[in-house]
């Protein structure tokens, strides 16, 4: 990326997954043998390597007898002998039998899910790139700035911004008055320059969002002389010290998008029960299931880790939960089923409805910890 400011920043050593990759797996369909899509949450600081590995043994448990044997080897066999532990969260599509396998290394944690579906369950990395997309951090004194991208948890600091042009004005007492004002005045030419440093920045690497630091002063200084347009991108704001360590500025720049995510989940949550009570969404297992069976899904809305058990017919598409021997929809014999939830994701997923797996919230919990905004 070149930025005009004459910047140059190299690209970070994630993984990136490109807008063509995301499609060529959203286009990609098999009718045959169903798609594993795996997220598998391997923060070291969160787990140890045993941890993650447990976790995927009891994911793949829950496919039962649907586990797809060739994929969950190549899965295997990448975690025993390629994964190098740098990442926080991991995601694999697999279809051996189509030739599709796809690993992509985040240094954002993901929620373990498996899914087997006959598309892959993308949009979880959709929403990963929205909420942990393209910030920039600016930490400012009167001095100048230090600027750095954040982005899918890898913070880059763009070299050379409280560079010399910067520092030369950098005044040694400020006892008299008359210097007290010099000084003010270079703070102020100083704030300007990052004002446009940072304008140019956003313009020039497509970033919308920003986060302020410094003291609590001159983060409202420099707030004041943004353009309206930088002032509304303003996601956060933190209080710290400017020659802050790499480390703590992409803490607090995580902590600032974690809080984004969340909010952005309890919104979906909030908008799906308002959606239910005027009877344009349903809520609980039982209404979501008839809604899915009447095609009538826009949006379905998943508390994180929830599973159920049912029925399901062994000839037709029926799902429900109450224990039956024949299904009401064509007679033929239905069978227990322990994981509903997964089965209604899964084909969800493979119809093409919107699937949003949220952290569970104790309004979604009362609703039943599943729901769906409807199409009509
Ligand atoms: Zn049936």
């Amino acid at each position: 990326l070149s930025l005009h400011s004459g910047v140059h920043i190299s690209p970070g050593e994630a993984t990136m997954v490109t807008e063509q990759e995301l499609q060529s797996l959203a286009e990609f369909e098999s009718d045959t043998t169903p798609v594993l899509s795996l997220y598998l949450n391997v923060d070291s600081t969160q787990k140890p390597k045993e941890e993650y590995r447990l976790a995927l043994r009891s994911m793949l448990r829950q496919l039962a007898d649907r586990r797809p044997r060739a994929d969950v080897q190549a899965v295997e066999r990448f975690l025993d002998h390629e994964y190098d532990g740098s990442a926080r969260g991991l995601v694999f599509f697999s279809c051996q039998a189509q030739g599709l396998w796809q690993v992509l290394p985040f240094a954002v944690p993901v929620p373990d899910r498996a899914v087997l579906a006959r598309r892959p369950f993308i949009s979880p990395i959709r929403d990963m790139l929205d909420r942990y997309g393209r910030h920039m951090v600016v930490l400012v004194e009167r001095e100048g700035a230090r600027l750095f991208l954040f982005e899918l948890g890898q913070l880059q600091e763009v070299k050379g911004t409280l560079g010399d042009e910067l520092k030369k004005h950098k005044q040694g007492g400020r006892s008299a008055p008359r210097l007290q004002r010099r000084a003010d005045a270079v703070a102020q030419q100083n704030l300007l320059a990052v004002v446009k440093m940072t304008k140019d920045f956003c313009e020039s690497t497509n970033c919308g969002r920003l986060i302020l630091g410094g003291t609590t002063e001159n983060v409202a200084l420099f707030r004041s002389m943004l353009p309206q347009s930088l002032r509304d991108s303003i996601v956060g704001e933190i209080t710290m010290d400017t020659w802050a360590s790499e480390k703590d500025v992409r803490d607090r720049a995580a902590a600032i998008a974690d809080a984004h995510t969340a909010e952005q989940d309890q919104t979906l949550i909030e908008q799906m029960l308002t959606a239910a009570m005027g009877g344009a969404g349903v809520t609980g297992l039982d209404e979501t299931l008839i809604a899915f069976q009447q095609e009538r899904i826009q949006t379905l809305v998943v508390a994180d880790g929830y599973e159920a058990s049912g029925v399901r017919c062994t000839y037709c598409d029926y799902l429900g939960l109450t224990p039956l021997d024949e299904c009401p929809y064509c007679g033929s014999p239905a069978r227990r089923s322990d994981n509903v939830v997964g089965t209604i994701v899964s084909r969800a997923i493979g119809k093409g409805i919107t699937v949003k797996i949220v952290s569970g919230s104790a309004p979604l919990h009362e609703a039943g910890d599943i729901g769906a905004m409807l199409r009509y």
